[in-house]
């Protein structure tokens, strides 16, 4: 077990200060809880022994979404700092408030992932979202933002990012994504203020919330993998760089009219006709009450999987407008399959 160096509310983290070749823990004072006591963010941050670029991955920014940590901790056993070119800033709980409620949104009830940057006059998650843009992410060179679905719905592995910049094209695709989502970024997300403020950022969706899902959390190291490697910060192969990724322009969710018993007919990542039936709903007595059709083509990036549903619950997460990128802009993979 290594020491903890705990950065206090007016120091500034200085991570040049830290030796190369070893993993540093640290906690991260950013404001204050009611009782006066910091919240404090844990950090690992990998120094490798050679200079390189600075790379942060964030998990858990909405408090109880889970897997993201249990990528971190598995990514910091993997890593060796010796061997390492440049730094990997971990962050495995981000929102650490919602962490501890076990709840999505910060100690203020609000959605810390549409407060980014905050501001010093602002509110309780202003506060803490000025300070963790500041004190931490402004420190990064990339960032990979680690999400899940809300709760009662089922995710699949989905990116969201700017498609039609290079670089964050390239992060997109080197994660092996099954679906990518190039819609721009709302405003006051982490993703949106780090690329406005050139570092190239990318949202990685990983299941669902409140659990670690060992297969997905293993498929998104191996993207981070592929993302070090193309960075030149360790040595390798960029593995298994899939080519079939579905491109959604957009993506909304569709709703059920009635309440009543839902049951969602698609898999995760199947693509649906316009159209086509893709939940029914029934009353107490199994009577067909409503027929939920999907509006578009497109492929189904999550979905509702509590069947108790009041009338105007989401039903079915569409990625829709389905689009060909171009093949040749992605990073080293020659023999690219053309029907894509
Ligand atoms: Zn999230």
């Amino acid at each position: 077990m290594s020491s903890i160096i705990n950065i206090k509310s007016k120091e500034e983290l200085h991570i040049s200060s830290l030796k190369r070749g070893e993993i540093h823990r640290l906690y991260i004072h950013l404001s204050d809880n009611s009782l006066g006591a910091p919240w404090k963010v844990p950090l690992v941050i990998i120094r490798g022994m050679e200079k390189g670029p600075t790379v942060g991955i964030t998990a858990a920014l909405h408090g109880n979404e889970l897997n993201g940590i249990s990528t971190i901790f598995k990514l910091i056993d993997d890593i060796s700092p010796k061997k390492l070119k440049g730094t990997l800033v971990l962050v495995p709980i981000s929102n650490v408030p919602g962490y501890l409620m076990n709840q999505r949104h910060f100690s203020d009830n609000v959605d810390l992932n549409r407060m980014m940057p905050g501001k010093l006059d602002g509110s309780t998650s202003d506060l803490y979202a000025h300070y963790f843009v500041t004190k931490i992410v402004s420190k990064f060179n990339y960032l990979l933002d680690l999400h899940t679905a809300s709760h009662g719905r089922v995710n699949s592995l989905y990116i969201r990012a700017d498609i039609e910049n290079e670089e964050t094209r390239t992060l997109a695709y080197l994660q092996n994504p099954q679906i990518i989502v190039k819609k721009f970024d709302e405003s006051g997300t982490l993703r949106s203020w780090a690329n406005d403020n050139g570092i190239p950022a990318i949202t990685i969706e990983i299941g669902n919330p409140n659990a670690f899902q060992h297969a997905l959390i293993d498929e998104t190291l191996e993207g981070i993998h592929n993302t070090l490697k193309h960075l030149e910060m360790i040595k390798g192969e960029v593995q298994n760089l899939v080519t079939d990724a579905t491109v959604c322009d957009e993506s909304y969710w569709l709703y059920s009219k009635k309440g009543g018993i839902v049951d969602v007919l698609p898999k995760l990542a199947d693509k649906v006709k316009s159209g086509e039936l893709i939940a029914i709903v029934y009353d107490v007595f199994g009577q067909i009450k409503e027929e939920i059709k999907a509006n578009k083509a497109g492929v189904v990036i999550g979905k509702n999987i509590r069947p108790n549903c009041d009338a105007g619950t989401r039903i079915l997460h569409l990625g829709v407008s389905i689009f060909e990128p171009d093949t040749e802009d992605i990073p080293g993979h020659e023999d690219f399959d053309e029907s894509l």
